[in-house]
């Protein structure tokens, strides 16, 4: 094949490109969640030299198993994939040969003094009249305003009320890791969720970030302490006094430590962004994981309602056994209740959960041999769980806290930048790829 000149020029400075893209350019990504490990991946398919400094010992983020028990790997943070019709990450579980035990809401179970109960309350014609009151307001209002601002609220018997306030919290605030008198009643729920039902990752999560992770350049306990702006780059200054610099940087710090100013930025991000970091919620969920020495007698579904909680601990259950005889119970508490919980301890957290257990299923149901707790509010590295959106906050503020500042070379990602769905896995994941989709650009 003969190529004439204007070819040959094409063909070189197709050579330059590929020079700059393979050895010049330099990504520093700070974080390796998921959002982190997406960016880094992209980036490094493309050619560009990318390394990930992430302050734990460990890659994932809140996305971390626990193998402490022989056999029975359990999820501290994220548990399910949510929608895997369409979902990125269900792909991704099938490339890594990860199994996915799909759940339903529709298998459960309510219990109270030691009895199955029919007819659970359904509050979510409540909600959505809440939800259309607060859009004709002048003002957004939290959930619970406008809740008990509706003529059909104020009919309830006290004791209705209880009832539907408790179907509240287990279908609300366990989902969205807030109380109902902090979020907005508007936006609560903003953004797309994909259908086809959720699904468990038995053999634990963290197989689909080491999944991710082969073939990555990622430094573990590096703590960026400092993020500053340089005539040509960024620099990053960790806790152990080192520094890197890179052309750019695409930043997956979780809100919750973005809010508590343990990181600096020098010159400070814009002021939409801190705007924003200022005006979302990192929310609260913790998990308590049961083992028994056997699987645990209740009914062979997946959730497991408490309805005898006048406090509301404790008000939901997941059954991982019920088709695989995993002698395992998990439990959750949100918001409020999980805060108190969290300053419990291991023993306390343990002794509560098992006097609703019994509460539940009567007072011959066994004791657990071992317990795992997690306190995500404490977490330095976390600082909450999830992002959710409270009164006067919506799907703009996340796109405000996504994007770039300093002239595209400080890029934001992660869960709570994200739009399609916010506050999960996946939307990490989206927003990481949507970062290096960015700097490729
Ligand atoms: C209890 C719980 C249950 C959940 N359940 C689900 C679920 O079932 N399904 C679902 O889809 N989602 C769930 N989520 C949410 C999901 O886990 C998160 O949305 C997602 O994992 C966030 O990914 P990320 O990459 O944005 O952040 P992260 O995973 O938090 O990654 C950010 C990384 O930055 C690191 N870091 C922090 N500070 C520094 C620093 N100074 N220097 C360097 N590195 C730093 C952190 O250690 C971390 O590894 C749950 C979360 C929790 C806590």
């Amino acid at each position: 094949m003969v190529i004439g000149r204007r070819g040959v020029l094409a063909l070189l400075s197709l050579m330059a490109a590929g020079k700059a893209r393979a050895g010049g350019r330099t990504v520093a990504v700070i974080g390796a969640g998921m959002a982190g490990l997406a960016a880094a991946a992209r980036l490094r398919q493309a050619g560009v030299g990318v390394t990930v400094y992430e302050a734990r010992d460990r890659i994932g983020g809140r996305v971390w198993t626990d193998r402490g028990w022989p056999g029975l790997p359990v999820d501290m943070g994220a548990s399910w994939i949510h929608g895997v019709r369409r979902n990125p990450l269900a792909a991704l579980a099938q490339e890594a040969g990860l199994p996915l035990y799909r759940t339903s809401y529709d298998s459960g179970a309510a219990f109270r003094d030691g009895r199955e109960v029919a007819g659970l309350p359904d509050p979510f014609d409540l909600m959505e009249t809440a939800q259309d009151a607060a859009q004709e307001a002048e003002d957004d209002l939290s959930l619970r305003e406008a809740v008990q601002g509706l003529a059909d609220w104020r009919i309830l018997s006290p004791d209705r009320q209880g009832r539907m306030r408790a179907a509240i919290y287990r279908n609300v605030e366990l989902e969205y890791a807030a109380d109902w008198g902090e979020l907005s009643a508007r936006n609560f729920d903003a953004g797309e969720e994909f259908g086809g039902g959720d699904a468990l990752i038995l053999p634990g999560y963290d197989g689909l970030a080491a999944h991710v992770a082969r073939g990555l350049d990622i430094r573990l306990s590096a703590r960026v302490v400092r993020v500053e702006a340089r005539a040509r780059g960024v620099r990053l200054v960790f806790a152990d006094g080192g520094a890197v610099t890179a052309d750019a940087v695409v930043c997956t710090l979780p809100l919750g430590v973005l809010q508590s100013g343990a990181v600096v930025f020098d010159p400070p991000l814009s002021a939409e962004r801190r705007a924003a970091v200022a005006a979302l919620g990192m929310g609260l969920l913790n998990k308590l994981w049961l083992q028994f020495d056997a699987p645990p007698p209740v009914p062979a579904v997946d959730w497991l309602t408490n309805l005898n909680a006048p406090d509301d601990l404790w008000p939901e259950w997941v059954n991982p056994g019920a088709r695989t005889g995993l002698p395992l119970l998990l439990g959750f508490n949100a918001a409020s209740r999980a805060e108190e919980v969290e300053r419990w301890t291991d023993a306390d957290t343990v002794a509560s959960a098992s006097d609703t257990l019994r509460a539940m299923f009567g007072s011959g149901f066994p004791a657990p041999v071992a317990g795992k707790v997690t306190r995500w509010r404490g977490d330095p590295l976390a600082g909450g769980s999830y992002s959710f959106v409270p009164v006067g906050a919506d799907a703009g503020t996340r796109a405000a806290l996504a994007g770039a500042d300093w002239d595209g070379r400080l890029h934001f990602a992660g869960e709570a930048a994200a739009a399609d769905p916010p506050a999960t896995v996946h939307g990490a994941w989206l927003s990481g790829l949507r970062a290096a989709r960015a700097l490729l650009a």
